[in-house]
């Protein structure tokens, strides 16, 4: 028998006859996921909050491996200082300023046309949480503030549902699977004291480098591929840390905390919107409006912009110019984010002259 005959009647005696399967042939033949896990996984679903570089690295992994439904959250648009790390995007995409959810839906659909993606230009916050969260299996970390996590974890426990923490900074990244009632929540890892260095980094201040973000990208997908097969028994349980410039990694055992306000004692307190300020922190020099519950028509603000000789460049999602020495990008639900300034004062003050009340 040739090589090519062989292969082909070892293909036909490993691999199911159903064509829809050859994409995910090398998946199914790993023991781990097998013909059973590959069905489990297209029929799974899961939602990642943010999309900059773990979110999209860990989308991009899903959406390759087959879960039938991903939805991707971000708030934000596509900068040419993503490209450095954040897999998912071009100089199109920067180009244009497109929506990071928009321009990954668009790579999403091209990687894999067989799933149902989903891209949502949005903020999560204790509004809508449950609206965009909700009949998801399983939740993915890809934001870069610890607000939206622990409001994700809010709801995560209430809702009994598994999420997956990820972040990274620096050369440094950590990733920890969530289980409510079996594991530790991420208040229980980062509410003790002695996590408050931990807060307070972000990539925006201290950098990151590609290669960390798609280690736990990496890590992060591989939880999840076991969680949606229905493989939970092979989880770790481990809060893993690397360090891809010192090579230093840990695995860290994490135990819950009898004393936890979220999944001890059910205090949602970011849920309950007790801990959402207006104006939010959102990289280095900049800060985030958040006005809610309004719609705003970007074609109309643009004429009156234009009148008032500011140049404004708009896509279908955001709307942005540019005033002495600040930018503002102001999206359809009335969102807007300020940068050239971290003052709240000054980011209302502009939001108020130029947007309106
Ligand atoms: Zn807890």
């Amino acid at each position: 028998m040739g090589r090519g005959a062989w292969l082909a009647s070892k293909r036909s005696i490993v691999l199911p006859i159903n064509p829809v399967f050859e994409r995910y042939s090398r998946q199914i033949l790993f023991s781990g996921m097998g013909e059973e896990g590959q069905r489990k996984l297209l029929a799974s679903s899961a939602v990642i909050v943010g999309c900059g570089a773990i979110g999209a690295s860990t989308a991009q992994l899903l959406a390759r491996a087959g879960v039938g439904r991903l939805r991707v959250i971000d708030r934000d648009f596509v900068e040419y200082s993503n490209l450095q790390r954040q897999a998912l995007f071009d100089e199109n995409d920067a180009r244009d300023s497109l929506p990071k959810a928009a321009a990954a839906k668009r790579k999403l659909r091209q990687l894999n046309s067989e799933i149902d993606i989903d891209g949502v230009v949005a903020d999560v916050t204790p509004q809508n949480v449950a609206e965009l969260l909700d009949g998801f299996d399983l939740i993915l970390d890809g934001t870069d503030n610890f607000d939206t996590r622990f409001l994700i974890n809010d709801f995560a426990v209430e809702a009994a549902r598994p999420w997956i923490y990820a972040a990274a900074v620096g050369s440094y990244g950590l990733t920890f699977a969530i289980r409510p009632g079996v594991t530790a929540c991420l208040a229980c890892v980062l509410e003790a004291p002695e996590a408050g260095s931990l807060l307070e980094e972000t990539c925006d201040t201290v950098g990151v480098i590609g290669p960390i973000v798609n280690l736990v990208a990496s890590l992060e997908a591989a939880e999840a591929l076991k969680i949606l097969s229905g493989h939970a028994e092979a989880l770790h349980g481990r809060l893993l840390s690397c360090d891809v410039w010192s090579g230093k990694m840990q695995s860290i055992a994490i135990l819950r905390d009898a004393q936890c306000r979220a999944c001890v004692s059910h205090e949602f307190s970011y849920l309950d919107g007790k801990s959402q300020p207006h104006i939010t922190l959102c990289g280095r020099d900049s800060v985030q409006i958040h006005e809610r519950r309004r719609s705003l028509d970007l074609a109309g603000l643009a004429e009156k912009l234009s009148v008032a000789g500011i140049a404004v460049k708009k896509n279908d999602f955001l709307l942005k110019f540019a005033v002495a020495s600040y930018e503002l990008t102001v999206f359809t639900d009335g969102r807007a984010i300020l940068k050239g300034s971290t003052d709240p004062a000054v980011a209302r003050s502009l939001y108020a002259r130029y947007i309106g009340t």
